[in-house]
């Protein structure tokens, strides 16, 4: 028994419950992944105990010889891994990176570009009731009626007419690779900052199979638990001349103390980037979701743009003649873990939605290919086609829940005893 179990066994129960849960259930929301067990066992450490409010070297409190040195190098690996100038590696969440980054180049009131919120755009890019929304006048960008991917044109017309002070590129529903050299061309044209929000992404540019921001942007913001595989937090990057502007927003404009166990835990999961593995991990990825893509199209699911090129696929569910709440809650009662979304130029309200979006990093992490992928199309199809057929829906949970017991999930099966290290 565990220590949890035994000093607060209500609590071990739920963690108990959620791990089986994980372990018995395919996981196919995009932003979700499994953390290994060496990013839990960081973020499980007793730097949670310590505040450091400053940066290495330059410290509020005392204490902070082995915090400095935890930070150094976090911040070497984020470096590293995304061939960046400056890292800040503080950010507690992709929301408080976002704060930080506008904060750090926009006045209150000023105009900023992002991608219309019901087509992609994150909360933090201007939604009336988050902060961002109410802090700057934002103007956004839409995504071709026919094409569903993103017109440079309408984005470089909407920029001389508005003149922002940020241009956002980087979304949490998008299938497709963005042109961050195109962004950064009209970025440059009308004199705005150009801020990249790599958040879904930041996996698959560290293992090189979209193309980075890094030469283009002037900052980007990211989390660190999505593709990335690390613990729940954010980072920021930006160009060397940005680097005192950028701290300065993080510490002291938008946060306290860092989360210092998130930091040891974003260090682990850089170098587990760095390796070679990673690389095939996100090549992999994608590949997955090429797959997937494909067995739904021929099952008669209409796919937003047609397709992916990245870890994520925005299937329109009218062409099941369902809302995307209705296939989230049929798929759910199989054991399939996804989430509703609205669709480009979507007629149904956001709560209801006509998408489902569904990712390939959290399976991937279990050693799934495309093999798997096409049995779970099937099953997805199965229950879709039959989205009120409890008789469907029991049998696909039972097979889904069978399967997936065979394949190992990061951070639950391989959990290691710690190594003792001595003083
Ligand atoms: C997930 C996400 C965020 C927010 O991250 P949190 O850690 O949930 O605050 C911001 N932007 C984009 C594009 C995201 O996908």
């Amino acid at each position: 028994m565990g220590i949890l179990a035994e000093r607060d066994p209500e609590v071990a129960q739920i963690i108990a419950d959620e791990e089986r849960r994980q372990v018995e259930t395919l996981e196919m929301i995009a932003s979700e992944n499994y953390a290994s067990a060496a990013v839990l066992e960081a973020t499980g450490s007793v730097f949670t105990n310590k505040y450091a409010e400053g940066y290495p070297g330059k410290r509020y409190y005392a204490g902070n010889v082995h915090a400095d040195r935890l930070e150094t190098l976090a911040i070497e690996r984020a470096k590293q891994l995304f061939g960046a100038d400056h890292a800040n590696v503080q950010p507690t969440s992709g929301a408080e990176a976002n704060m930080a980054a506008y904060l750090a180049f926009a006045e209150p009131g000023d105009v900023i570009m992002g991608l219309e919120l019901s087509q992609g755009g994150h909360l933090t890019h201007g939604s009336p009731v988050n902060f961002s929304g109410k802090l700057y006048r934002f103007v956004p960008y839409a995504v071709d009626r026919e094409t569903e991917v993103i017109d440079l044109a309408q984005v470089a017309r909407l920029a001389r007419e508005h003149r922002p002070k940020i241009i956002v590129a980087g979304y949490t529903a998008y299938p497709r690779l963005i042109d961050f050299a195109g962004f950064a061309e009209i970025a440059r044209e009308v004199g705005a900052i150009l801020m990249v929000d790599m958040s879904h992404i930041a996996g698959l540019v560290a293992g090189g199979v979209h193309p980075s921001p890094v030469p283009y942007a002037d900052v980007i913001t990211s989390t660190t638990h999505k593709t990335l595989r690390g613990p729940r937090g954010a980072m920021a990057l930006c160009k060397a001349e940005h680097a005192e502007r950028l701290d300065k927003a993080v510490f002291p404009g938008t946060q306290g103390g860092p989360h210092l166990h998130s930091i040891a835990a974003k260090a682990v999961a850089f170098g587990e980037a760095l390796k070679p593995e990673f690389k095939e991990y996100a090549r992999r990825v994608v590949e997955n979701a090429k797959v997937l893509a494909e067995e739904l199209q021929r099952g008669g699911l209409r796919l937003v743009s047609g397709g992916t090129d990245n870890h994520l696929i925005l299937a329109d569910c009218t062409s099941k003649g369902i809302s995307g709440l209705k296939a989230q809650n049929a798929l759910q009662g199989a054991g399939i873990i996804t989430n509703r979304n609205t669709i480009p130029y979507d007629t149904r309200p956001p709560y209801v939605g006509s998408g489902l979006r569904l990712g390939t990093p959290a399976l991937t992490s279990r050693g799934m290919g495309p093999d798997e992928m096409r049995q779970i199309a099937r099953w997805i199809l199965q229950v879709l086609d039959d989205p009120d057929g409890d008789g469907v829906r029991e049998r696909v949970r039972g097979e889904v829940a069978e399967f997936a017991r065979a394949y190992p999930v990061p951070g639950i099966t391989d959990r290691q005893p710690a190594a003792t290290l001595r003083a």
